[in-house]
């Protein structure tokens, strides 16, 4: 075995033998380098009080979130289903609800892990701004973090193409499972995004619900892969980012544009931008600051660093019945597909 890989890399570039290194060696969350880079975080967070956060997929794999990407930053899998092709194939949002029928329950059940806490803490104490991510699974609101701006949607909202009702995707479960019993209870590979492994002919005969209220198409509140983030949100997104003095992204390789272009700005504005994530990131080259830990590790380690507590249970409780109450009531006036550029 390799020695462990140096952590806090400044300006570095990636080579491969640093990629392979950090391949071989886990890091543990109690090693002194850990706790080193931790002193670094938090001491960086402790002279920018207005450090802006920036999430991807890495945060929620201690959930059970399947990631998209591996450490070197390429796709894994098939290809996802794109905006335009779901709205136009009655074949594709067939073998998209089916296979988002099976997949479901990972998601419904996922829970915020040290990591969403640790974040939501950092916010709670003033440690750090907006919080903007390009996950879906809603885990920032029930870890009870504020200002929180879902980039690309939130996959426990459904909405009507035709009269913009948004569902809880909970209830649409229900309707799904009702409409196809055979398939209910089937167990599969899960996906990113709620998606699940399924045979081809499992959804030939799938039916898809429609809008109960105007028998309108249904999809996910999600931004699709091909579609743009809606216009309203990226300004929001834009603002957060011109009114914070750094930005801390933490478990994205950055690899998808629409988040890379939030950390671009901040770079080109001449703000600190510091990553927290296992491997390459498309803004390796614009960066302040590397950490090459998991998330789940550091951010806990950071928060003692800075003195700062945990969440307690009851916090996290009442910020989960909180988040339950927002998708149920959908309240995100930003949501709105038709406005989606
Ligand atoms: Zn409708």
């Amino acid at each position: 075995m390799t020695p462990a890989p140096t952590s806090a890399t400044t300006r570095q570039p990636e080579s491969r033998t640093d990629q392979q290194t950090l391949l071989a060696v886990p890091a543990l969350s109690d090693s002194s380098e850990l706790i080193a880079n931790a002193e670094v975080l938090a001491t960086f967070l402790a002279r920018h009080r207005h450090t802006m956060l920036l999430t991807g997929a890495g945060i929620s794999t201690a959930s059970g979130i399947p990631d998209y990407r591996d450490r070197d930053g390429i796709r894994r899998g098939r290809l996802p289903v794109q905006g335009a092709e779901f709205r136009q194939s009655e074949a594709v949002r067939k073998r998209y609800w089916a296979r988002s029928m099976i997949g479901w329950p990972t998601l419904a059940q996922a829970r915020p892990n040290a990591a969403h806490l640790a974040l939501a803490a950092l916010q709670q104490h003033a440690r750090a701004g907006a919080l903007l991510t390009q996950n879906v699974d809603g885990l920032h609101q029930q870890a009870g973090s504020r200002e929180v701006i879902e980039l690309h949607g939130n996959i426990h909202r459904v909405i009507c193409l035709q009269c913009a009702t948004q569902f809880p995707r909970a209830e649409v479960q229900q309707t799904l499972q009702a409409l196809n019993p055979e398939l209910a209870g089937t167990l599969a590979q899960p996906l990113p995004d709620g998606d699940a492994q399924l045979e081809p002919d499992a959804h030939t005969d799938f039916h898809v619900p429609a809008c109960p209220r105007c028998g309108g198409m249904l999809q996910p509140d999600v931004v699709f892969f091909g579609d743009g983030v809606p216009r309203a949100r990226a300004e929001v997104a834009e603002q957060a980012v011109q009114q914070a003095d750094a930005l801390l992204v933490v478990g994205s390789s950055l690899m998808v544009f629409s988040g890379f272009r939030f950390a671009r700005m901040a770079a080109e504005a001449g703000k600190p931008v510091i990553v927290l994530n296992r491997g390459v990131t498309r803004a390796d080259s614009l960066l302040t600051l590397k950490m090459e830990f998991a998330a789940e590790h550091m951010l806990p380690q950071v928060l003692r660093q800075l003195g700062i507590a945990a969440l307690t249970e009851a916090q996290v409780e009442a910020a989960e019945v909180e988040a339950g109450v927002q998708s149920a009531a959908l309240s995100d006036p930003l949501s709105h597909p038709l406005s989606r550029t």
